[in-house]
C-alpha cells in the first residue's frame, strides 16, 4: 500500500512548489500511473516516495521499503542476469548464496527469463534488460514498486511487453506506481493519477481519467498523445 498525505516540497530558490499538497492512496498489489506535463513534479514525487528526496511536510506510508526501477536499467554490464539478480541481496540483504539463487531463479522465471540466466546484459533485449532490472528490484522484497518512465527507452514494438511484465509483477501482489508519458500504459493500469504544476488534478480508473477525463491538463495531455 502507498498512502501519501498532503505532501509538500519546494526547492531552495524556486518560484513554486514542485509538490504543493500531494494525497493519495494505493491499495496492495494495485498498479498505477502518474500522467502529468514536463516539470509537473512526477519524478519529484516518486524520489519522495523512495527517500531519495525529503518532502518539507506532509507523510507517506508504505508498510516497508520501496524499489526504484530506473529508466537506463543500471544493470552491471560484466554480470550475467543471474547475477546481477544476486549481487545486492548478497551485500545488502547478507543472503547467502544459495539464497539468494534460489530467490533470484524463481522472480526471474516468473518474469519469463529462465533462458537468459547466463547471459550477459549485451546480449539481452532492452525488454529483456527491463525485466532482469525489475527482478532484481523484486528480489530485495520491496513493499512496493516504482518506474520513472519504464517505457521512454524502449521501441514502441517493445513497450506492450512491458505491460505484460507490470500486470505479471501485479499478479505476484506487487504494488506498482508507474511514472509515464504513455497513454497505453496508463490504459493499462487500475488507477491513474495526474499531476499538474504539483497537484493531484484527478484520479480514478482509466476508463474514468482517460475517457471522461474533467480537468483541462488531461485534455491537453491526451490532445498531445494522440
Ligand atoms: P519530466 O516529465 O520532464 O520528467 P517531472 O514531472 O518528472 O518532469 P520533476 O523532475 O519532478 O518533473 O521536476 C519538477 C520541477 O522541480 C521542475 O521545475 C524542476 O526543475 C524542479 N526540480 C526537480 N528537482 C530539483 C532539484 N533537485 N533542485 C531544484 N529544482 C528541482
Ligand atoms: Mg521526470
Amino acid at each position: 500500500m502507498i498512502r501519501v498525505e498532503d505532501v509538500r516540497k519546494r526547492f531552495p530558490g524556486a518560484a513554486a512548489p514542485t509538490l504543493d499538497g500531494v494525497s493519495f492512496t494505493l491499495e496492495t498489489g494495485r498498479l498505477a500511473a502518474i500522467l502529468g506535463p514536463s516539470g509537473s513534479g512526477k519524478s519529484t514525487l516518486l524520489r519522495c516516495i523512495v527517500g531519495l528526496e525529503r518532502p518539507d511536510s506532509g507523510t507517506i506510508h508504505l508498510g516497508g521499503q520501496a524499489g526504484l526501477v530506473f529508466q537506463s536499467f543500471e544493470l552491471f554490464p560484466h554480470l550475467t542476469t543471474l547475477d546481477n539478480c544476486v549481487l545486492a541481496q548478497r551485500l545488502v540483504a547478507k543472503r547467502s548464496r544459495a539464497d539468494a539463487e534460489a530467490r533470484a531463479r524463481q522472480l526471474l522465471e516468473a518474469l519469463g527469463l529462465t533462458h537468459r540466466l547466463d547471459a550477459y546484459p549485451d546480449m539481452l533485449s532492452g525488454g529483456q534488460r527491463q525485466r532482469v532490472a525489475i527482478a532484481r528490484a523484486l528480489a530485495m522484497e520491496p513493499a512496493v514498486l516504482l518506474y520513472d518512465e519504464p517505457t521512454s527507452a524502449l521501441d514502441p514494438s517493445l513497450r506492450r511487453e512491458v505491460v505484460e511484465t507490470l500486470r505479471r509483477v501485479g499478479s505476484l501482489g506487487m504494488t506498482q506506481l508507474v511514472v509515464t508519458h504513455d497513454v497505453a500504459l496508463a490504459r493499462a493500469s487500475e488507477v491513474v493519477l495526474v499531476l499538474d504544476h504539483g497537484h493531484l488534478v484527478e484520479q480514478g480508473p482509466p476508463q474514468q481519467v482517460l475517457d471522461a477525463p474533467r480537468h483541462d491538463a488531461t485534455r491537453r495531455l491526451l490532445a498531445q498523445a494522440h
